[in-house]
């Protein structure tokens, strides 16, 4: 199953695109993740990236969709995977449906977490990640067990360096701005599905699963 998640920065793509993976069997591939690795690692797409990243910016668009048109390639994805955070850009939507002409199906479902910006702040600027493994957690909606440490793996957490108000409210605007052309671009293809992301992780998963399991 080829699955891509969109929504505004904080809607739960990370979250749901983990319980999905783990539930289906397929990798959950965030250019988000790809990008800070590389950024952590200094190798050259992270030289080029960081600036973008940390004003709030886009990566231009021929830097990421080289990113996902490789790791498309990879062999773990050929019985599907989850997109999350790409396509951000028409032109990205139009790239990626370039790349998979030829392959049997393309995109299964454009799952579309709808969530209200105001109340998103709050997720952003709570959410922790695990320095090791990535997992998610929230300081007030989903807080480890020992304060600072992964309840999975026992890592370290970190707060993301764009998630302050300041550089949020510019991600906002961003999504803002490529949202209606993305969604258009879906909708006519008879694979978008929009959730309410507003609702607590749970029953986002019920919905999200109510979709894959038609
Ligand atoms: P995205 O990948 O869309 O930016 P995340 O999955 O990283 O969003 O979620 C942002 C923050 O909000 C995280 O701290 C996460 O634990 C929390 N979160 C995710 N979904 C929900 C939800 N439905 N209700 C409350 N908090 C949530
Ligand atoms: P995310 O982890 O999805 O919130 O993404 C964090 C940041 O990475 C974004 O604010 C962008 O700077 C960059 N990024 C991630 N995915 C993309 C994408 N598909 N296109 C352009 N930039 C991206």
């Amino acid at each position: 199953m080829r699955i891509i998640l969109l929504g505004p920065p904080g809607a739960g793509k990370g979250t749901q695109a983990k319980i999905i993976s783990e539930r289906f069997g397929i990798p959950q591939i965030s250019t988000g993740d790809i990008l800070r690795k590389a950024i952590q690692e200094q190798t050259d797409l992270g030289r080029r990236a960081k600036a973008f990243m940390d004003n709030g910016q886009l990566v231009p668009d021929d830097l990421v969709t080289g990113i996902v048109h490789d790791r498309l390639a990879e062999p773990d994805c050929s019985r599907g995977y989850i997109l999350d955070g790409f396509p951000r850009t028409l032109a990205q939507a139009e790239a990626l449906t370039e790349s998979l002409k030829g392959q049997r199906g393309g995109i299964d479902f454009v799952i579309d977490i709808r969530a209200d910006l105001s109340r998103l702040v709050k997720r952003l600027t709570g959410r922790r990640l695990c320095k090791n493994c990535q997992q998610m957690y929230h300081e007030e909606f989903n807080p480890t067990k020992m304060k600072g440490v992964c309840d999975k793996c026992g890592g370290e957490l970190y707060q993301r360096e764009d998630d302050t108000e300041e550089t949020i409210v510019r991600r906002f605007d961003v999504y803002e701005s490529q949202a209606r052309a993305l969604e258009s671009f879906y909708a006519s293809s008879g694979k978008y599905r929009p959730v309410n992301g507003d609702l607590p992780v749970d029953q986002v998963t019920r919905e999200v699963f109510a979709i894959l399991n038609h």
